[in-house]
């Protein structure tokens, strides 16, 4: 799998406006650091364990974003370098990355996790829990959490329309609040759908670094 070259065909096809975030779990290092030599910067993990020995080891200047279901207990092993936590799908996960970036003394960069897809697997607010978050005051309560915008995963589908239907609800909840600027869903096979519906960054895994085998990781 020639990683320089997905990288370098990624860069070059996504819109300027579009960050890419380089999927890597399950990939060794020596695959993550021949992509940053192509000049990717972001990468996205979603094991805690793994994140932590990945960054241990790589160029201090990769900017880590966690795409995976937290657990409120492993918070703190990312809490002192992740730039970007996309999955905050409940308040009391909320208020722990809080916790902990008060412990760190930073500012800890968030995006509200949205349920859009039929699978009844897949964590995440409802829009309208979402909505009702975001029109409360509860947010104030957490200054060391900054909300950047959402995340959400479409169904597993081939129907595109499912797809662009779903991803359009995130689209039209940023509409109704603008300052969440940062819209994160696509991913390998629905990355062009999510760019003409809004994504401002796009999460893609295999169509970079190869089919992923989890009997090996
Ligand atoms: C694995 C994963 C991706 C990347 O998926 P690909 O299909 O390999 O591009 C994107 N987002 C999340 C949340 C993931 O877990």
């Amino acid at each position: 799998m020639a990683v320089k070259e997905n990288i370098l065909h990624f860069r070059s096809a996504l819109p300027a406006h579009v960050c890419l975030v380089a999927v890597s779990k399950t990939k060794p290092a020596a695959m993550l650091q021949e992509a940053y030599d192509a000049g990717q910067r972001d990468f996205g993990e979603n094991y805690v364990q793994e994140l932590v020995e990945k960054q241990a080891g790589l160029p201090a200047d990769i900017r880590w974003h966690f795409i995976g279901h937290l657990q409120s207990n492993k918070v703190k092993y990312i809490a002192p370098f992740v730039h970007l936590i996309h999955g905050v799908d409940s308040l009391s996960l909320l208020k722990e990355i809080d916790k902990q970036g008060r412990k760190n003394n930073r500012v800890i960069h968030c995006l509200i996790q949205l349920h859009i897809a039929m699978e009844e697997t897949k964590f995440g607010f409802s829009i309208a829990e979402a909505t009702a978050l975001l029109n409360s005051k509860e947010l104030v309560a957490y200054p060391n959490v900054a909300i950047d915008g959402f995340m959400a995963m479409a169904s597993n589908t081939s129907d595109e329309d499912k797809i662009r239907a779903e991803f359009r609800q995130v689209k039209n909840l940023r509409e109704q609040f603008p300052a969440y600027s940062v819209l994160s869903f696509g991913m390998s096979s629905d990355y062009r759908i999510a760019i003409e519906e809004g994504s401002t960054m796009v999460r893609i895994g295999s169509s970079i670094f190869g089919e992923r085998n989890y009997s090996l990781s």
